[in-house]
């Protein structure tokens, strides 16, 4: 039997749930793993996670009021695969948003260190975030031609090392309830 709960009010929508592994960290950080209660709630019914900390709101059935998951944890933990997959936000995350030749933050682009016209691939080890002033002054050179550095040289990242830096990039919006289960903070005093 299928059971379906009525909100109380529209701003229940604004009640995700941190979804945790079964080693109770995060399944991701970069985005937050986050769902919406309808989600968090069908997966409890499902018996797939454990509630681990709940909101005051409550949803009501014709028989049952339920207060909303703010924390859930898989019961099956889930295997992280090792390496990400190799997309433009990825890429900005490994280079923490962040030129890579001058440092800026702000409005980036992707820069081939060697440039394609030499051969340069569009791979991990060959693309670095730059702005767009840099990008236009390397222009078709490596940087040893233009005479610009890298900040770092670009590398594969696995998902351990993206996680990693993810955790310096908090979402706006965290529950108190969350904070237990992140890292934040303190790698954020580090
Ligand atoms: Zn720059």
């Amino acid at each position: 039997m299928g059971v379906h709960f009525a909100p109380q009010s529209p701003s229940l929508e604004a009640s995700p749930a941190l979804i945790l592994n079964a080693d109770y960290r995060p399944l991701s950080y970069f985005p937050l793993s986050i769902w919406n209660w309808q989600t968090a709630l069908k997966a409890v019914f499902l018996e797939r996670v454990d509630i681990i900390a709940e909101y005051d709101r409550e949803v009501h059935s014709p028989t049952t009021a339920l207060k909303l998951p703010s924390v859930i944890a898989l019961k099956k933990y889930v295997r992280q695969p090792q390496y990400p997959a190799f997309t433009r936000f990825n890429l900005f995350l490994r280079d923490r948003f962040t030129c890579q030749y001058c440092g800026m933050k702000g409005e980036l682009t992707f820069d081939h260190v060697v440039p394609r016209a030499y051969g340069g691939r569009t791979s991990w080890a060959n693309i670095a975030a730059a702005c767009i002033p840099c990008n236009l002054k390397k222009g078709g050179r490596t940087p040893e031609e233009a005479h610009m550095h890298l900040l770092q040289k670009p590398f594969k990242p696995t998902n351990h090392q993206l996680h990693a830096i993810g955790r310096a990039f908090p979402p706006n919006y965290l529950h108190e309830s969350w904070r237990d289960y992140l890292y934040w903070d303190s790698e954020l005093e580090r």
